[in-house]
């Protein structure tokens, strides 16, 4: 291996990621007087939150009377009874005080007549334990990601916060001694110098990876890394089987329409013209969950009931709103279908179909942000020094399906909750443990032996295979047939990238390199996806089995935990869910079946 220069850094805590959740943990961290580093691989403004358009979930009770126990009730459910009720409680009641603390942050809230701040109606959010539609995502109008983004950036300038923009961190720095992580390795993509980050907390806020498909609606920056770093490092990825898909992505680019686009009062229907959620979701209709809504759409276009020539897509009306309301609340996505589906959305309905959005899996934390790996005696053990936030952990809070707004939700309150407790355990400016040469070596070997890669298959090549497979077995409905043959290419097409070359050697910006990089940490976290489904022989929230179409509480109410080693084969365990609450102000609710 080639010799590389190390430059070091020491902070009392380096978080990965700028998005939502790096942010808020970030300048959470500074304000409670820790050092902290924030390295980024794209400028924070251009994380993917910046793309989130629907809202933020909290039961403010603007519009009409609500509750947080109310939207416990409808998390848990959503969640299909997988979610952790300690932390759906927490989130839900938390949800409140960071909505209000948003908005005085600068966030600029749409309002209403009275100058409160607007909330609408989002899929499965329910008035009264399950009885009707209420009005709980606070948006600012249809961009409220890019508002809060932008916010939450301005706080940590306004905090001092220190970045390393455009830096790519390759890999924790894990002590062998104790299990714990001191820290992390990245490169600094403008020029390739390699820069070590000690720490007494690394703290993962890298997002999701929708980017393992081939259709979806994150960015092209959604690829796992975090969720890599923690596979590497011999620690579980927890429930990745449950992958969202969002019910109307535009047919075609899968660009997205928000779900506040139904809850403003749009709606879905087939060729004949048929309003067919009536018929799935009786009482929620439209705004169904989302697993519901888009298995509900597959139906349709299984059944013949599909729109266009080849009966391949649905239509989302919203024409019936008027240009005036599409122009206050929706301006955003009026332009998207007119730039991407060549529609005018107060004249026509816009082509749509069910689009990867979400993972509600991922590195498996606890209510406070510390990353857990079980031990034989205790399934909640923590690992020393590392912390996750957002899309890249799994509290869990969204269980097997995510309700819409509780993701910007998830971002805020856990980032916040990563920096409280960061406060607790890290006294400022205490001496850093010597971390062995060995540590560094997980990173230095993988960008060694990638930079120089000789192999026949480009990136691109590998990673189309994997989107292709991941796209056809690991979809809406799943079946044995399509996740064992999914299982096998998958594995199969992991054994490619022995075979792959980088053309690149240069160290100036080399995204050849950083793709390849980035594709590793797909196949890993797809590899966890398919392999966790492969095994769940059950239907709950977004894992649609046909030969298993009931969910079976008795065997399969538990976490799905993957630990993907470095020949990419997986080795699959289970944890139990928390099936308690953290205060007693509200029972623990009993699994039931799941109607809307
Ligand atoms: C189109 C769209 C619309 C959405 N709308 C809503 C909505 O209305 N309401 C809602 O609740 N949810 C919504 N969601 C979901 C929600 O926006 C995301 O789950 C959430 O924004 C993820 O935030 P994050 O902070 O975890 O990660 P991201 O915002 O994805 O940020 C990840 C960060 O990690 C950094 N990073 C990643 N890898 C590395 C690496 N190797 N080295 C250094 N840095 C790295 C990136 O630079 C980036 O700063 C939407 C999602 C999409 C895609």
């Amino acid at each position: 291996m080639a010799e590389y220069d190390i430059i070091d850094h020491e902070y009392d805590v380096v978080v990965v990621g700028a998005g939502g959740a790096g942010l808020r943990a970030t300048f959470g961290m500074v304000a409670a007087g820790l050092k902290t580093a924030c390295v980024t691989k794209v400028f924070p403004t251009r994380s993917h939150t910046v793309a989130a358009q629907g809202g933020i979930g909290a039961s403010l009770g603007n519009m009409a009377e609500d509750k947080w126990q109310w939207h416990m009730y409808d998390t848990v459910k959503g969640s299909d009874w997988l979610g952790d009720q300690d932390a759906i409680e927490y989130m839900c009641r938390e949800a409140v005080p960071a909505v209000y603390e948003l908005e005085h942050f600068g966030v600029p809230f749409s309002r209403t007549e009275d100058g409160k701040i607007y909330q609408r109606p989002f899929g499965g959010h329910m008035r009264n334990f399950g009885e009707a539609p209420v009005q709980r995502a606070c948006a600012a109008a249809d961009r409220t990601g890019h508002a809060i983004l932008h916010t939450l950036y301005q706080q940590s300038l306004k905090h001092n916060a220190e970045f390393f923009v455009e830096f790519f961190a390759v890999d924790l720095l894990m002590d062998p001694e104790d299990g714990s992580c001191r820290g992390v390795i990245a490169l600094d993509m403008a020029n390739g110098t390699i820069h070590r980050f000690r720490a007494h907390q690394t703290v993962l806020a890298t997002g999701g990876y929708g980017r393992a498909y081939f259709s979806c609606t994150s960015a092209h920056t959604c690829t796992g890394d975090g969720n890599g770093m923690v596979a590497r490092a011999g620690l579980p990825l927890q429930d990745h089987e449950f992958v969202q898909f969002h019910p109307t992505g535009i047919y075609g680019s899968g660009c997205l329409i928000t779900e506040g686009a139904r809850g403003e009062g749009g709606y879905l229907t087939n060729s004949e013209g048929e309003r067919f959620m009536e018929r799935y979701a009786p009482t929620a209709k439209d705004l169904a969950s989302r697993d519901v809504v888009s298995r509900a759409m597959t139906m349709e276009i299984r059944e013949g009931r599909g729109v266009g020539p080849n009966k391949d897509h649905i239509h989302l009306h919203l024409e019936h709103l008027g240009a005036d309301v599409l122009h206050a609340r929706l301006p955003g996505i009026t332009e998207t279908a007119k730039i991407f589906a060549g529609v005018d959305a107060t004249k026509e309905p816009i082509p749509v179909l069910p689009t990867v959005h979400y993972n509600m899996g991922g590195i498996p934390t606890t209510y406070m942000g510390e990353v857990v790996r079980p031990t034989k005696d205790n399934p909640d053990q923590v690992v020393g020094g590392l912390m996750a936030v957002g899309e890249a952990a799994c509290v869990s809070v969204h269980g097997a399906n995510r309700l819409g707004t509780n993701s910007l939700l998830d971002l805020v309150v856990f980032g916040r909750a990563a920096a409280h407790r960061a406060a607790e355990l890290v006294k400022p400016g205490t001496k850093h443990k010597p971390v062995p040469k060995s540590a560094d070596d997980l990173a230095l070997s993988r960008i060694d032996r990638i930079r120089n890669a000789n192999g026949s298959l480009t990136t691109h090549e590998i990673r189309s295979k994997l989107q292709g497979t991941m796209q056809n077995d690991a979809a809406v409905f799943r079946t044995k047939q399509s996740l064992k043959e999914g299982l096998d290419k998958v594995s199969e097409i992991a054994g490619l990238l022995k075979d792959l070359k980088v053309t690149d050697r240069s160290l100036v910006f080399n995204t050849d390199l950083t793709e390849a990089l980035e594709l590793e940490n797909l196949m890993a976290s797809a590899l966890a996806t398919i392999s966790g489904a492969e095994a769940r022989q059950e239907s709950r929230g977004a894992h649609a089995h046909e030969d298993y179409p009931d969910r079976d509480d008795a065997n399969w109410m538990k976490h799905t935990l993957a630990y993907v080693d470095h020949d990419y084969k997986v080795t699959l365990d289970y944890r139990p869910v928390h099936t308690y609450t953290l205060t007693d102000e509200v029972e623990y609710i009993e699994p039931k079946k799941r109607v809307y």
